[in-house]
C-alpha cells in the first residue's frame, strides 16, 4: 500500500514526486515510457527560469529525475491500463491496474501529459515516417540541405521551425491564418532567418510523394489558389491532446479530455489529483506544469493527514 502513486514521469510528474518525497510520502512514479514526457520532443528550452541562454530538454528532465531519485522515489516503466476504487475502515483506497500488475494507493496524482494531434490531411498517416514527422529533434537531422515544411502557428511550430533551420536549407512555415498566435518573442526570432519563409493564410490539401514526401499542396484561404511547395520533409506542431482516454466516464473532463480540476489540482473525485498538461487549464508550459504538480503533492499531503 502506498501513500501516492504518481503517472507519468514528464515536468509535472517528476515535481509532484520531488515535494512527495519531502513530505516522506510513500511514493511510486508508473510511467509508460521514457521519463520526461513531451518536452523532450524538443530540443532546449529557453523559458525555463534560472538557464540563461536556454537548456537542453534531455539535461533539465535528467536533473528533475536525479532530484526526485535522490529521495528514493522509483520510477517502474508500465502503463495504467485503470483505476477502481474500494474502501477499507473507511478508508478509500485505489486500486491501479497495469497490463501485468496491479498497486494499491490512498492518493494518485495523474501526471499522463498529452500527445501531439495530427493534421488530418490526405497523404498524412500514409507518410509518417516517410518524411511526415512530428518530432524535429529526432528527425530534424535527417533533414540536412533538404527543404521542409512545417505546420501551425503556435509556440511549437516557430521553436522547431527555428531549430530546423539548422539543418535545413529551406524552412517553409505554413499556417492557416495570417495572425500567429506563438509568443512574439519567437516570431521575432524565426523571421530574423532568411531560410525560413512564411506562407500565411493557407491550409495543407495533400501531402504528396511517390513513396516518400515530395510536396505539399496548399490552398489560400482567402483566394482559392493552389500551390505546391517541393520538400522532403513535412513537420505537423498543430496542438496536443491529452493521454486521459484510459479515464473516461471515471473523472470529470472537458469535451477533449483534459481533466477538469480546482485551484489545489483536486479532481472530481476526493484523493485524485491531476496536473500538467492532462490538465484543463489556460498556459500550457513546462513551467507551468512544475507549480501544478508541487500545488498537486502538497494537496495529497493534507489529503492524506485529513483521512
Ligand atoms: P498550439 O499553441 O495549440 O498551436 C497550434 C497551432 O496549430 C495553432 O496555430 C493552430 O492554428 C494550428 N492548428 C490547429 N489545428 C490545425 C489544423 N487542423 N490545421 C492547421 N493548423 C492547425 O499548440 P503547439 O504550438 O503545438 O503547442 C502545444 C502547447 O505546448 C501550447 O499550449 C504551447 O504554448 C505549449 N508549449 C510550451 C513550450 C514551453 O513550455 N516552453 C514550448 C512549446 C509549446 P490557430 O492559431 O488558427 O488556432
Amino acid at each position: 500500500m502506498h501513500d501516492l502513486i504518481i503517472i507519468g514521469a514528464g515536468p509535472a510528474g517528476l515535481t509532484a514526486g520531488l515535494y512527495a518525497g519531502r513530505y516522506r510520502l510513500d511514493t511510486l512514479i508508473l510511467e509508460k515510457m521514457a521519463a520526461g514526457g513531451q518536452i523532450i520532443l524538443s530540443s532546449a528550452i529557453e523559458n525555463f527560469p534560472g538557464f540563461p541562454g536556454g537548456i537542453s530538454t534531455q539535461e533539465l528532465i535528467d536533473r528533475f529525475k536525479r532530484q526526485v531519485e535522490e529521495l528514493g522515489i522509483n520510477i517502474e516503466t508500465e502503463e495504467v491500463l485503470a483505476i477502481s476504487t474500494s474502501n477499507k475502515s473507511d478508508i478509500t483506497i485505489f486500486n491501479i491496474k497495469t497490463k501485468g500488475k496491479s498497486y494499491e494507493t490512498r492518493g494518485i496524482i495523474i501526471a499522463t501529459g498529452a500527445q501531439h494531434k495530427q493534421l488530418g490531411a490526405k497523404g498524412e498517416d500514409k507518410f509518417i515516417g516517410r518524411g511526415v514527422s512530428y518530432c524535429a529533434a529526432c528527425d530534424g537531422p535527417l533533414f540536412r540541405n533538404k527543404d521542409v515544411v512545417v505546420i501551425g502557428g503556435g509556440d511549437r511550430a516557430m521553436e522547431e521551425a527555428i531549430f530546423l533551420s539548422g539543418y535545413a536549407k529551406a524552412v517553409y512555415l505554413v499556417h492557416r491564418r495570417a495572425e500567429l498566435r506563438a509568443s512574439k518573442i519567437l516570431v521575432e526570432k524565426a523571421k530574423q532567418i532568411p531560410k525560413i519563409n512564411f506562407i500565411l493564410g493557407n491550409i495543407v490539401q495533400e501531402i504528396q510523394g511517390e513513396g516518400r514526401v515530395e510536396q505539399v499542396l496548399l490552398k489560400n484561404v482567402s483566394t482559392n489558389s493552389q500551390q505546391e511547395i517541393s520538400c522532403q520533409g513535412v513537420f505537423v506542431f498543430v496542438g496536443i491532446r491529452p493521454n486521459t482516454a484510459f479515464l473516461k466516464n471515471f473523472l470529470e473532463m472537458d469535451e477533449e479530455g483534459f481533466i477538469i480540476t480546482d485551484q489545489d489540482m483536486q479532481s472530481s473525485k476526493g484523493g485524485i489529483f491531476a496536473c500538467g498538461d492532462c490538465r484543463k487549464k489556460s498556459l500550457y508550459q513546462v513551467i507551468t506544469a512544475c507549480g501544478e504538480g508541487a500545488v498537486a503533492a502538497d494537496s495529497v499531503h493534507k489529503y492524506l493527514l485529513n483521512q
